[in-house]
């Protein structure tokens, strides 16, 4: 399983549709400060679910959408699809490649979907659990991440342990379970 492109589009700086193309092994983003290296980065944390405005740099949700610039207007709404190479079946779904969209309008609403079917988050999360991938994995380690994981304090790195051990997943549903 590898993550094969990202195309992002109204998100952030990415006002056109624009798709990276991400082979197997290493991808380095190189460019001027500004062009939106981390922005990349937050479409990927963001297409998975990322409900916090402030990891995602930013005051409000809604500063994910394309703001404008001096030659260009304001766009409504922001779209990120992550396609993920899934050949070797680590997604529990049959399908060989699986694309994950998330949109979201300047009033708030997000939308979800996986190959292009509307779905819920949760789906999503679901989907991604055992993977290694997905909003609460550790797969971006920004700035000072590491030295903040190293200083948690048990509990979280607890979840952490949890995660790594494919049992978040359970623990997630027993606690919805509890709430209904
Ligand atoms: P550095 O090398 O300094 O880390 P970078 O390549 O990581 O730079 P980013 O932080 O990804 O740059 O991009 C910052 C740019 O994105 C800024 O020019 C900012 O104005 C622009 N930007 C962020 N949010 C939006 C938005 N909602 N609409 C338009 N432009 C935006
Ligand atoms: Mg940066």
């Amino acid at each position: 399983m590898h993550l094969k492109s990202l195309t992002v589009k109204g998100f952030k700086s990415f006002a056109s549709a624009t798709t990276l193309r991400l082979e197997p092994g290493i991808t380095c983003v190189v460019g001027p400060n500004g062009s939106g290296k981390s922005n990349v980065v937050d479409a990927i944390a963001w297409v998975l679910g990322e409900q916090g405005a402030k990891a995602l740099r930013g005051g409000k949700m809604e500063d994910v959408i394309f703001a404008g610039t001096a030659g260009r207007a304001p766009l409504g709404r922001a779209e990120v699809t992550l396609t993920i190479d899934n050949g070797d079946g680590a997604l529990p779904i049959d399908y060989t490649e699986v694309s994950i969209t998330r949109r979201m309008f300047r009033d708030g609403a997000s939308e979800y979907e996986i190959n292009n079917n509307q779905c819920r988050l949760l789906d999503i999360q679901e989907l991604l659990s055992d993977s290694g991938i997905g909003r609460e994995m550790h797969i971006i380690v920004g700035q000072g991440r590491l030295d903040a994981m190293l200083h948690a304090k048990p509990e979280d790195r607890r979840s952490f342990i949890e995660e790594a051990a494919g049992v978040l997943k359970h623990r997630k549903r027993k606690e919805k379970a509890v709430r209904k």
